[in-house]
């Protein structure tokens, strides 16, 4: 794409070229991006819809917003942030395109990613799958007296809820219990074989945060809000997400 093809229009808004400088170092010297590439070298989202990161930023500082905004790029970034440390200036793109979700109207974002925020809102579990804290103990429970009463030497076999006091406390990520719930066995007998004193926690144990992802500001803290309160409320001292 050339400038000229862009059509730079002085009735174009621009409200993302203010946010660029910001990201940018030296005071928002755009000098700095040496257009190296390297951000797009490992970017997974990279080609997609025609776009990478550089690219993306280069519009962005063309106060090219229409364009950006009329892209769905900006929702296939994973957020993973391997544009940030691959960059000689860590320019800090993901800030960029995070601001880009947000200018989005919220009904209008991704379906898939909408409705797991608002699933996740639904309980104190903070499940994307929306599940209740008693199906939650309930199928933990029936998995564990399915293992102990057929697994020879795991009959011991414990998967604690809302232990006090454990030196861990275990996310979870929600879909397991709810599609395949015998994928929550393994790390089960690790934690049995090792010794270690965990635990998972009737509520904040759904290890994502879609409204992260969706850019949902209010609701992403009051996730992070439930989950942190869940783990200090049982006192335990380390906090351990496997997502
Ligand atoms: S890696 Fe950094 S300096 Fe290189 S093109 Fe990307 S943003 Fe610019
Ligand atoms: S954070 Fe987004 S833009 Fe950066 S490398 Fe990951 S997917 Fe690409």
């Amino acid at each position: 794409m050339t400038a000229e093809e862009i059509r730079l229009g002085k009735t174009r808004k621009k409200m993302f070229k203010d946010q660029v400088m910001e990201i940018l170092p030296d005071g928002g010297n755009l000098n700095l991006c040496l257009t190296c590439g390297l951000c797009a070298s490992g970017c997974p989202a990279a080609g997609i819809e025609g776009m990478d990161p550089r690219t993306f930023l280069r519009l962005a500082a063309l106060g090219v917003d229409d364009e950006i905004l009329s892209s769905e790029w900006a929702w296939w970034c994973t957020m993973c942030q391997r544009c940030i440390h691959a960059c000689p200036m860590t320019i800090d793109i993901p800030r960029l395109i995070f601001n880009v979700r947000s200018a989005w109207p919220r009904d209008d974002r991704p379906k898939g990613i909408l409705a797991s925020c608002d699933a996740s809102l639904k309980h104190d579990t903070c499940s994307a799958m929306g599940v209740s804290e008693e199906d939650w103990r309930f199928v933990v429970e029936d998995v564990l007296d399915e293992v102990r009463s057929a697994q020879p030497g795991f009959e011991n076999l414990a998967a604690p809820i809302d232990k006090v006091g454990a030196r861990l406390f275990l996310n979870q990520n929600s879909r397991e219990p709810v599609t395949e719930p015998e994928e929550m066995v393994p790390l089960w007998k690790i934690l049995h074989t090792v010794g270690a004193d965990w635990t998972y926690g009737s509520k904040g144990w759904g290890a994502e945060n879609y409204c992260m992802f969706l850019a949902d500001d209010p609701a992403w803290e009051k996730i992070l809000r439930t989950k942190v309160k869940a783990v200090e409320d049982l006192g335990c001292k380390v906090w351990l997400n496997t997502e």
